[in-house]
């Protein structure tokens, strides 16, 4: 682990980056519990992928968006419950349509006090992003896998394979334009984030990441904006789902946590954050694939 005051404090840098035709977003300068951020717009309205931790960050966010959405009417979803995705929600209440997956508002209730409190324990600059922060709800729930929205001229998809980073991962979707936004289902030279934390939540699920990620690799995304990490091509999608292939069958063969860790780490030198190698594996010792 890294040096806690080396560590820069969890901001958002809400400079916004055109990806594709009006499709930006802020990327997260590879800052620890900064996540990308996505503003999509169509002729009427803009959605807004996640919003970083805590009210600063997604005041700074929501005036990014505003910006750039200029008079449209904004939607805000998150991929996931994740506090350094979704805890600057608060900033949108009423000025945004808040829409999740049923699935995700249920688990964010059940577990968002808890993270925030595990959060607020990590730095003192994260608890100080998190200072003020409260959980809102959504204005708006879809059920089942697909939530469709259309933007004006452009169609975005809301789209969820269930339980594998966390109980209900969404990733958002440009059918027209391939841009896939996967949340924490995808990261780019980060060891992808395996909280398992039994028993406070052991509701990982590696087969349905797994599934998630061979599903994602069918839809061929020409751009992939991972949850944290630059965007790419679907290599890092595919990326992800050799990594917990790879730990898995070495859990499988036998391999203990320090020699799988040298492994991967020898495998991915440009890799951050080899702490979540060690999750992983006790998350396949446990539960084999
Ligand atoms: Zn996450």
């Amino acid at each position: 682990m890294s040096d806690p005051s080396s560590v820069p404090p969890p901001l958002v840098r809400a400079q916004p980056d055109e990806i594709a035709p009006g499709v930006f977003v802020i990327h997260d300068h590879r800052v620890p519990l900064v996540p990308n951020i996505g503003i999509i717009l169509g002729e009427h309205s803009a959605l807004v992928v996640d919003t970083g931790m805590g009210p600063a960050n997604g005041a700074a966010v929501l005036e990014a968006a505003r910006k750039i959405a200029d008079g449209r009417r904004l939607i805000l979803t998150l991929t996931h419950f994740h506090p350094e995705h979704g805890f600057g929600a608060q900033a949108f209440k009423g000025a945004a349509q808040i829409v999740y997956n049923r699935a995700q508002a249920a688990e964010l209730a059940a577990k968002g006090p808890a993270y925030l409190d595990m959060f607020r324990g990590m730095s003192a600059d994260v608890a100080a992003a998190l200072d003020g922060t409260h959980l809102v709800e959504a204005d708006d729930l879809y059920n089942g896998a697909e939530h469709r929205i259309d933007l004006g001229g452009r169609t975005v998809v809301l789209r969820t394979w269930g339980q594998a980073h966390t109980l209900a991962d969404q990733v958002v979707w440009l059918p027209a334009e391939r841009v896939l936004f996967t949340g924490d289902l995808a990261e780019e030279r980060i060891f992808p984030i395996f909280p398992w934390f039994p028993p406070d939540d052991a509701d990982i699920d590696a087969r349905g990441w797994l599934a998630a990620l061979d599903a994602m690799v069918e839809m061929a995304p020409a751009i992939v904006v991972p949850g944290h990490g630059s965007a790419g091509g679907k290599e890092i999608v595919q990326g992800v789902a050799d990594y917990i292939r790879s730990v898995a069958a070495a859990v499988q063969a036998g391999d203990d946590a320090d020699t799988i860790t040298a492994q991967m780490q020898a495998r991915h030198p440009d890799w951050d954050a080899p702490e979540w190698i060690g999750f992983a594996v006790r998350y396949f010792q446990d539960r084999p694939l």
